[in-house]
């Protein structure tokens, strides 16, 4: 299997070295060059199968350039029942006859970004090995909030790596701040950004394709890469878990091999979604894919517009992780929608960086309306359909399965579409626990409380236990202070770098 650039500029790239670079050369992000499909009976096959043995069968159809053992090696170091605290890795909770939630969050950060950030530096550090690659890799991180800290965990004392992270200084919860400038590692760093994640991405995005500063990191030993979801090593384990959840319904006796379910999915930067996209392509049943967005809605009204406009207020939500306007993964499903035709790509690209919007032609927009829906939901309906949920079902969600659930019953209003639907619980309750008290609990119960508090009351009011990633949080030593300004990124990575 090979891979190519986007923007048409490489081709005949092994995933080994797609992984290592992160993102292509010519700006463009990395994609199979050729379709993997599954039939029914493999599909089948996946469901008298553990989750670690689901992500090998998976995987090594994508990345054949790794060895099997080697491929063994990086799902079992990655998805332990030690780091995820259960056996499933992802399970599957019936919250009625029709939904069931994909529990994406047990791992050590509490958001799905585990998922992947667990293997990527397993992967990685094998592709540098196969390579031959000298330098060490520099891992640069433009976060929302829970990337940067599943980066943080998953690359601490990696040798070879290095891992800088970026976060925008006022756009993440407490808990997830602390999260990241506590973190413990001889080889990690983060930096709060005085600006908003879009802010960031784009300060790594041209610390990325800054020639002159790329050639003096080479002369010194290092190399950037990107753990971003930009990064296909960040993708491919994603896929695994939307054929897990089906096996797991058909396991389960819920649905029968074959038939079709949705998949709905709590969107930002369009990864997580986009993979539910390649799985639907290699042949896994599925009827729609759900869009789910906050009021950052530029998804929503490109899926339903065929325009993508990003010149819009950019909205701090409840749902931070999701707080984004260019959803960077997007390029890939235009470029598979395009039948990997450059061109077109490349136009919209370049009128996204110079004008903010880009407008797709009648075709794509249409092959777009047939795989998704898309709809938002507002602040207050997020708190609502939390309430909801815990008083219907006893069943505790956070603000972004939240909006997860709330875009899917607006789904259901709209078509009427009962086909069974598996819902993506991108975190845990706890990881946002300040929305999740107020929702449930009134104003009254978060009034003077800090969000450690408040975890404390989410457990003992709902029964819950708190993940061990989140306990003590508060009493552990700050040990990253730096603050930046937007412009002052690249003189952080030089300084961190010793440039
Ligand atoms: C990152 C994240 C999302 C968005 O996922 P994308 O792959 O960027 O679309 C949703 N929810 C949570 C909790 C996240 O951390």
């Amino acid at each position: 299997m090979f891979y190519e650039s986007t923007r048409g500029g490489l081709k005949s790239v092994l995933s080994a070295e797609a992984i290592k670079k992160g993102i292509a050369p010519d700006g463009g992000l990395f994609v199979p060059e050729t379709n993997v499909k599954l039939t029914l009976s493999d599909i089948e096959q996946l469901s008298g199968m553990s989750y670690q043995e689901r992500a090998v069968y998976i995987l090594k159809l994508f990345i054949d350039d790794y060895s099997e053992e080697e491929i063994k090696d990086c799902v079992y170091s990655a998805y332990t029942k030690s780091k995820f605290g259960c056996e499933e890795i992802a399970p599957v909770y019936k919250l009625n006859e029709n939904v069931h939630i994909l529990e994406l969050w047990h791992g050590p950060t509490c958001a799905f970004k585990d998922m992947a950030l667990q293997i990527l530096p397993h992967f990685l550090v094998k592709a540098m090995n196969k390579t031959g690659e000298k330098n060490e890799i520099v891992i640069l991180v433009a976060t929302s909030g829970d990337t940067g800290k599943a980066a943080l965990e998953g690359f601490k004392d990696v040798d070879g790596t290095r891992v800088v992270v970026f976060f925008p200084n006022k756009g993440v919860s407490e808990v997830q701040r602390l999260q990241m400038v506590t973190q413990e590692g001889k080889n990690v760093h983060s930096v709060a950004v005085e600006g908003n994640f879009d802010d960031a991405q784009s300060g790594v995005k041209t610390i990325f394709g800054d020639d002159e500063l790329g050639s003096r990191l080479n002369s010194k030993g290092y190399k950037f890469s990107s753990a971003n979801s930009i990064n296909w090593g960040r993708l491919v384990p994603q896929i695994v878990y939307y054929f897990s959840a089906y096996a797991d319904l058909i396991k389960n006796k819920e649905i029968n091999s074959g038939d079709k379910i949705n998949f709905v999915v709590p969107t930002g930067n369009f990864g997580n979604i986009l993979a539910a996209y390649y799985a639907k392509e290699m042949g896994l049943p599925i009827n729609k894919l759900i869009c789910a967005s906050n009021d950052n809605n530029v998804l929503t009204d490109f899926i339903n517009t065929g325009v993508y406009d990003r010149n819009r207020e950019f909205k701090k939500t409840l749902s931070p992780s999701m707080d984004i306007l260019i959803s960077s993964n997007l390029e890939r499903l235009l470029f598979e929608l395009t039948e990997h035709d450059a061109a077109p790509v490349r136009r919209w690209m370049e009128e996204l960086k110079t004008k903010g919007v880009y407008t797709v032609d009648a075709t794509i927009k249409k092959a777009i309306s047939k795989l998704f829906w898309a709809g938002y939901t507002s602040e207050t309906e997020t708190l609502k359909t939390i309430e909801c949920v815990y008083k219907e079902y006893g069943y505790v969600v956070d603000t972004h399965t939240a909006v997860g659930i709330d875009v899917y019953d607006k789904y259901v209003i709209s078509t009427g579409d009962m086909t069974k639907t598996v819902i993506a619980s991108t975190a845990s309750p706890f990881k946002f626990n300040d929305s999740v008290v107020r929702a449930i609990f009134g104003e009254e119960a978060a009034k003077n409380k800090t969000e450690f508090d408040m975890l404390e009351i989410l457990a003992k009011e709902c029964g819950i236990s708190i993940p061990q990633g989140l306990k003590g949080l508060d009493k552990k030593e700050v040990l990253h202070k730096s603050v930046c300004s937007k412009s002052d990124m690249k003189s952080k990575v030089e300084g961190i770098l010793g440039l």
